[in-house]
């Protein structure tokens, strides 16, 4: 385990709204246990982002925030957003705006979903305990591009008065080969497989990010195992036999539902990490943002109902993906195992053997068993 107190790790902590604030108190927690243990520690900025800000300044993320996001090793990020901002906000004053703009100006490319499944939640998938049991894939998104962006794009009439709406996919080959070498890296951190899923045989697009990512592969991952699968396919695979899989590269469009598809397979919107990450600098590291997948739960915020585990495993991935520190992340993740494994659950993956805890138990609970492994 990496022994050092010096701090070139610049966190930006970014609670947000809802049950932001909430669940980032217990992800502190765990974020100070490594302080005091010496083990590591971070040089933390708080700030507000989303309807906090707003209502603080005017504006969803001050450009002073902005400029703090990019000046930092890492974002660590809540939630945004909430009834109380909704609807008679113009467009580029919703909260949602503050992590739009964060993702933009940090070009955020490759947005990492992985896909857990923990033992003693398996029973909580869809699917059946066999098919889940030990499931630990991710799927790499792009974020940027595609035809969520492309050009053309509208809706026109056409000069017989019916109207014809338009998306472009488009893809240049540095959009592809960016993401597909994140794809790559982040592969040879895991079991060195990697998945690219296009719809190449009705789609040029797709035959573009397959060579791109056969050549990538050949000049510079030899050493990961590089395979092709059409996106129906893989819609099916994942539901089949999620277990065939490592890591997915795959564009935006098809990353948006094959990474909603995955997570239901674990369970729990409650459980669920992220990551999104930049281009690296000099040194190898990337710009990256972490955040859990869910949104700011109005309907439970200030109740003490949050379950912080999205949030406490966005921090594990903070640990492996951007300080390369994968035996600190282990021991996250191995407490957030065993924390389930005791029977505390929060009321999003309460069962029917199980009691119901608060936030801050399940915070406690973490922490007792970071305290048993330190
Ligand atoms: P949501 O994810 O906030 O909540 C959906 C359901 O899941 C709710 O019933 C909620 O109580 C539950 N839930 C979510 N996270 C939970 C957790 N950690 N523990 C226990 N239960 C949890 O989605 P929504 O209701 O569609 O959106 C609410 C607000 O969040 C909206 O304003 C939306 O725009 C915003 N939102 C923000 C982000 C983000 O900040 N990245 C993402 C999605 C939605």
């Amino acid at each position: 385990m990496t022994q050092t107190r010096a701090s070139n790790r610049k966190v930006l902590v970014l609670a947000g709204d809802g049950i932001g604030p909430e669940i980032m108190r217990q992800t502190l927690r765990v974020i100070e246990f490594f302080d005091q243990h010496r083990i590591v520690s971070f040089e933390i900025t708080e700030g507000l982002v989303g309807g906090a800000a707003l209502d603080e300044s005017g504006v969803p993320l001050t450009d002073q925030t902005m400029a703090e996001a990019l000046a930092s090793d890492a974002v660590l990020f809540g939630a945004v957003g909430g009834p109380k901002w909704d609807d008679t906000l113009p467009f580029e004053l919703r909260p949602e705006r503050g992590i739009l703009r964060l993702r933009k100006e940090m070009d955020l490319f490759a947005n990492l979903r992985p896909a857990v499944v923990f033992d003693a939640l398996a029973d909580a998938s869809s699917l059946k305990r066999e098919l889940v049991g030990g499931l630990d894939l991710m799927i790499v998104r792009e974020l940027t591009g595609g035809i969520y962006f492309g050009e053309p794009r509208g809706v026109e009439t056409l000069p017989d008065g019916s109207r014809r709406g338009i998306n472009t996919e488009v893809y240049t080959e540095a959009e592809i080969e960016r993401v597909v070498r994140a794809a790559f890296d982040l592969a040879r951190k895991r079991s060195r497989r990697l998945c690219e899923v296009d719809k190449a045989n009705v789609m040029e697009s797709g035959g573009l990010w397959r060579d791109v990512a056969q050549k990538v592969h050949d000049s510079d991952y030899r050493d990961v195992e590089l395979s092709f699968m059409y996106a129906d396919n893989c819609a099916m695979q994942l539901v089949r036999n999620p277990k065939q899989f490592d890591v997915v590269v795959t564009s935006n469009l098809f990353g948006d539902l094959l990474s909603d598809c995955a997570a239901m397979l674990t369970g729990s919107l409650g459980m669920l990490p992220s990551a999104s990450l930049g281009a690296p600098d000099a040194t190898g590291r990337r710009k990256a943002l972490y955040e859990p997948v869910h949104g700011s739960a109005p309907d439970i915020a200030g109740k003490d109902r949050a379950n912080p585990l999205a949030c406490i495993l966005s921090f594990a991935m903070m640990l492996r993906y951007s300080f390369d520190m994968p035996e600190e992340a282990d021991l996250v993740e191995d407490a957030v195992r065993r924390a389930l494994a005791s029977g505390v659950r929060t009321s999003d993956i309460v069962q029917p053997n199980t009691g119901r805890v608060s936030t801050q138990v399940m915070g406690d609970t973490v922490l007792r068993e970071l305290e048993k492994a330190a």
